[in-house]
């Protein structure tokens, strides 16, 4: 073994079980556990890479063991490969793993993870470094109204300057949702995320009537169904609030044909709809359209949402960032790095790689 050697000797996959607080309630469904998958890769200089992917079968129908039969698949074409190719690595990966987004993500995350830990820089500077810390929001997701405004006075409490509201359960619970929040987090910036649970002449009427109330959000996420990019348009153009593509914005050819349609201002890019590589291109080709760039979640620990963190910190210019996600486990699977005062990720002290390791690797499953 040379210590300068970066060739990849071993790939291990592992599923990741964990206990959540409370059930995480979307339009798309509900989630009670955490059902995740956990890469290590190790290279011949010793370093040693993390990644981690977060199928979220409410989201897009991907699932953990579609992600372990996927990332255990690619493994094979990893193996004794040098991870100074990196970009040719994640790219076999989208060949290899059509429609396995969780999985490319995992595989990619471990890799980048290791080669920047074996080049001794923090992940954020091979994305390009510009910024060291994001800030993120917390979301209250389809509760009750007394625990909406629990949770709204507990964001506040914690300094966070964002609220996300899961909304498209209806126009009336919405509407109360958002103004009980509002009302306890006087001050801070709301955004809606109806994960395509309305058509357009819904998410207009609930923009309206939060009007009325003296509630104008900073950004309405993914109002209508993915694909319906007229919809999307009427409300983007008509609602008077940015409105931001989630479930639309899937790959790159999607959000090419959002830019053509001019169907949204904003699109929130998740490293685990496609992949790094992806998420990188989709990010280029948002910047190019004049689109504004938010940086989002499945239910990831806080490995994958670090992992985000210095993505969006490198790349840099992220109006919108939605990594809350590990304070929804019980017990924090990893170490390294958590979700600082006021929501921030400083990603600072960060030497080398991610920062952020399994606590006991043996435990995981
Ligand atoms: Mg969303």
């Amino acid at each position: 073994m040379r210590p300068r050697d970066s060739t990849i000797i071993s790939v291990d996959v592992r599923p990741l079980q964990a206990p959540m607080n409370e059930p995480f309630v979307i339009a798309g469904g509900s989630t009670a556990e955490v059902r995740n998958v956990i890469v290590r890769m190790r290279l011949a200089s010793g370093a040693i890479g993390w990644g981690e992917g977060a199928p979220l079968p409410a989201y897009n129908g991907e699932t953990q063991s579609g992600t372990l039969r996927g990332a255990r698949a690619a493994r094979a074409g990893m193996l004794g490969r040098d991870a100074a190719a990196w970009r040719s690595l994640l790219e076999e990966l989208e060949a290899r793993l059509p429609r396995c987004g969780a999985a490319r993500a995992a595989l990619g995350m471990a890799l980048l993870d290791a080669w920047t830990r074996h080049v001794g820089i923090p992940l954020r500077s091979l994305f390009g470094g510009a910024e060291t810390a994001v800030r993120t929001d917390i979301t209250v997701s389809l509760v009750p109204l007394y625990q909406a405004r629990l949770a709204a006075r507990r964001i506040k409490a914690r300094g966070i300057r964002t609220i996300k509201i899961k909304v498209g359960q209806g126009l009336d619970l919405d509407e109360a949702r958002v103004r009980a929040v509002a009302e306890e987090a006087r001050g801070l910036g709301l955004m809606l995320d109806a994960n395509q649970g309305y058509g357009p002449g819904e998410s207009l009427r609930l923009l309206r009537r939060l009007r009325r109330a003296g509630i104008v959000p900073v950004l309405f996420e993914q109002p209508t169904a993915a694909d319906d990019y007229a919809g999307l348009r009427a409300v983007a153009s008509r609602g008077g609030v940015p409105v931001a593509a989630d479930e639309s914005a899937g790959s790159r050819e999607a959000v090419l044909r959002l830019i053509r349609e001019r169907a949204v201002q904003v699109i929130n890019i998740k490293l685990m709809k496609g992949g790094l590589l992806e998420a990188w291109d989709i990010a280029a080709l948002a910047r190019s359209a004049g689109l504004g760039l938010m940086i989002g979640a499945n239910i990831e620990s806080s490995l994958a949402a670090a992992a985000a963190a210095h993505f969006a910190a490198g790349l840099g210019g992220f109006a919108f960032v939605d990594l809350d996600t590990p304070l929804w486990f019980s017990r924090d699977p990893m170490t390294g790095l958590s979700i600082g005062p006021r929501g921030v990720y400083d990603l600072s002290g960060v030497k080398a790689g991610i920062g952020v390791r399994p606590k006991r690797l043996d435990r995981l499953s």
